[in-house]
C-alpha cells in the first residue's frame, strides 16, 4: 500500500472511533479528502483506495486536475473563497461549494450552472467564531441568506460549513462547533431541509463529530504536510 493508501485508512478509523464515542453511526460522516497543493497522482493514489470526494482551494490549479482525471468518476468541492470572475469557472465544473458567504456569488453561480447539469450543492460558510478577517456569513445573517439561497433555481442548498480557528482543547472545540449545530437544527426546525454540516479537519475531527459533523474535510492527515 502507499503512503497515502495508509494515511487514508488511518483517518477512516479515526472518523469510524469518533462516531462510535459519540454514539452516531460510521455512515453518518462522510470523508472530503482536501488535495490543494498536490497533484494529480496524490489523488489517483487516493481513488485507488475508494476515496471520491475531493476538495480544492484555488480555482485555477483544481480545474487543471479536474481536467486531467476526467475520466475517473470522482466528486468535486470547492472549499476555498470564490471572487465574481471565477463563478463561471466553479458552476461548469464543480459539483459542490462549501463556501457561499454572499447572495451575489449565489446568484452568478446559479446563473451560470449549465442547464444540462444537476443543481450546484452548496454550503453556507458561517463566520462561527467572530474571527475578522475570515470570510463566512456572520451567525444572526445567515438565516436570511439561506432563504435566498434555497430559492435559487440551479442551486440546492445542502448546509453550512464553519472554519474555526484552533481550540485550545476538545471542549473549547466543540462549544464553537456546536454553534454551527445549533444554527444547523433551528433552520431544519424552521421548514428548510438542509442535511449537510460539513465542519472538523485533520486536527479536529473527533471535535466536530461529537458536535454533529456529517462531512469532514481532511487534506494533510490524508496527503501529507503541504508545501510552502
Ligand atoms: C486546507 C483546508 C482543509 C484541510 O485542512 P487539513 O488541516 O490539512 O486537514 C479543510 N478545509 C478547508 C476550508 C481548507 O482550506
Amino acid at each position: 500500500m502507499t503512503t497515502i493508501q495508509n494515511q487514508l485508512n488511518a483517518v477512516r478509523l479515526r472518523i469510524a472511533a469518533a462516531c462510535q464515542g459519540a454514539g452516531r453511526p460510521a455512515d453518518s460522516v462522510t470523508l472530503l479528502a482536501v488535495s490543494k497543493t498536490f497533484g494529480a497522482a496524490a489523488i489517483d493514489a487516493a481513488f485507488a483506495a475508494g476515496q471520491h470526494a475531493f476538495g480544492e482551494n484555488y480555482i485555477q490549479e483544481a480545474v487543471a486536475k479536474i481536467t486531467a482525471l476526467r475520466h475517473l468518476p470522482l466528486q468535486w468541492h470547492c472549499i476555498g473563497p470564490i471572487q465574481s470572475n471565477k463563478t463561471r469557472l466553479v458552476a461548469e465544473r464543480f459539483d459542490w461549494v462549501h463556501t457561499i458567504d454572499r447572495i451575489k456569488i449565489a446568484q452568478r453561480l446559479s446563473e451560470q450552472r449549465p442547464t444540462h447539469l444537476p443543481p450546484l450543492q452548496v454550503c453556507l460558510q458561517v463566520n462561527v467564531d467572530g474571527g475578522t478577517s475570515k470570510s463566512g456569513v456572520p451567525p444572526e445573517a445567515t438565516l436570511a441568506l439561506a432563504q435566498a439561497v434555497a430559492a435559487l433555481p440551479q442551486l440546492r442548498l445542502r448546509g453550512l460549513m464553519c472554519i474555526p480557528e484552533p481550540a485550545i482543547d476538545f471542549e473549547a472545540a466543540c462549544a464553537v462547533f456546536k454553534r454551527a449545530r445549533d444554527l444547523f437544527e433551528s433552520f431544519n426546525a424552521g421548514g428548510l431541509q438542509l442535511d449537510t454540516l460539513s465542519m472538523g479537519m485533520s486536527a479536529d475531527l473527533e471535535a466536530a463529530i461529537a458536535s454533529g459533523s456529517t462531512m469532514v474535510r481532511v487534506g494533510s492527515a490524508i496527503f501529507g504536510v503541504r508545501p510552502g
